[in-house]
């Protein structure tokens, strides 16, 4: 059986995505890092629905325990493999560059950038031997406009952009597509300390997107339908272009 795994499937636009997934008829694998309440109530809302998930923790920034998280899954679930990969995980530390710390700098290329890698190469192998998969790797307009005390942030997803469109080439002609979604300004945890009422005036659409609306995007990208599609990043910002 085909299963989706979602990074940072607990809250926000990836618990949405889940949801949507096992809507699909996906069993659907939560990871998450630390919230384990959200991460449950994701999983009773997809079980409520007659879905079927699993919570699978781990950090994506930790390369080892994500390829032995895996491993380990793989070993216990001899029948099934991971079809569909959502890199969703995400944090912002924002800072302006002057004052920015090594810290801050490391922490979000590691957890967006570098932990799209070390799962991807990972959960791709199944794929390529099953020839069908679906890689779909949230960005944000952050990465595509850059914005001012995001120079880290930025950076993570421009380089995640480049890498998704490098490997949709590699791995084309296997039937697995790998495609970018890039929001713009998200209801969820990460934007509840913005001024939302301001900044919803620099959206033609007037307002700021909901999650479900990015995870119906996610899900078309994840189906049959955007066999041809490839390589492409679809921006979901209600306007708000560069
Ligand atoms: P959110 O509400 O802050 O949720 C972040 C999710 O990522 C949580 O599930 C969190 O898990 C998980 N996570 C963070 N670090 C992790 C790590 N090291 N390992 C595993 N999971 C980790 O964020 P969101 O707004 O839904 O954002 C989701 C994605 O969309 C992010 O990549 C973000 O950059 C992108 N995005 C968001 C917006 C927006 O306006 N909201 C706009 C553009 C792009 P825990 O619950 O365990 O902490």
């Amino acid at each position: 059986m085909k299963y989706a795994l979602v990074t940072g499937g607990s809250r926000g636009i990836g618990r949405a995505i889940c949801i949507k997934l096992a809507e699909m008829g996906y069993p659907v694998l939560i990871n998450y890092n630390s919230n384990i309440a959200a991460a449950k109530e994701t999983k009773r809302i997809i079980e409520e629905n007659g879905g079927k998930a699993e919570l699978i923790p781990f950090d994506v920034a930790d390369g080892q325990t994500a390829d032995n998280i895996i491993t380990q899954w793989q070993e216990n679930n001899p029948d099934h493999h991971i079809a569909i990969l959502v890199n969703n995980a995400g944090i912002r530390l924002d800072n302006t560059m002057v004052f920015m710390q090594n810290e801050e700098w490391h922490k979000v290329l590691d957890t967006t950038l570098n932990g799209f890698f070390y799962l991807t190469r990972r959960v791709l192998k199944d794929m390529l031997v099953k020839r069908w998969g679906r890689v779909i790797n949230i960005a944000s307009l952050s990465g595509i406009k850059g914005m001012a005390g995001q120079t880290n942030y930025s950076a993570a997803k421009a380089a995640l952009i480049g890498s998704s469109k490098a490997l949709a080439i590699e791995v084309a002609s296997r039937k697995v597509t790998v495609n970018v979604v890039a929001p713009g300004f998200i209801e969820s945890d990460m934007t509840k300390d913005l001024p939302q009422d301001e900044l919803k005036k620099l959206v033609p659409v007037g307002r700021f997107g909901k999650a479900d609306e990015v995870a119906d995007l996610v899900a078309f990208l994840a189906s049959d339908k955007s066999a041809y599609i490839t390589g492409e990043v679809i921006s979901i910002n209600g306007g708000l272009h560069t």
